[in-house]
């Protein structure tokens, strides 16, 4: 993986501030790519008032596995469906390793 594939990036319909000082999503999550105007799935970030968060890769908002997932109500099923086939986080080699 060069230094493109990090605009795996995620748009959701809520945030909150960390004890960091850092901007999480929360509410329901998409997948987005860092420089286009909609989601993996589709929709518009404009029309369905989605915020943008270049710097919360999809990874970290997976309930089961994320560390920014606290907030997250809804991951978008079409967008965990595109991403899923992807295969591309190093996180899925760890979770199941195999020889
Ligand atoms: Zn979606």
């Amino acid at each position: 993986m060069g230094a493109r594939s990090t605009g795996n990036a995620v748009a959701a319909t809520g945030t909150w501030t960390d004890p960091d000082g850092v901007r999480r999503p929360a509410g329901e999550v998409h997948a987005w790519r860092s420089g286009t105007n909609q989601t993996v799935c589709g929709l518009s970030l404009h029309r369905s008032r989605l915020t943008r968060f270049p710097h919360v890769a999809w990874a970290d908002v997976q309930p089961a596995t994320g560390a920014h997932a606290d907030q997250v109500a809804v991951v978008c099923p079409r967008c965990a469906a595109a991403m899923g086939r992807r295969r591309d986080e190093r996180r899925w080699s760890r979770t199941h390793p195999r020889p």
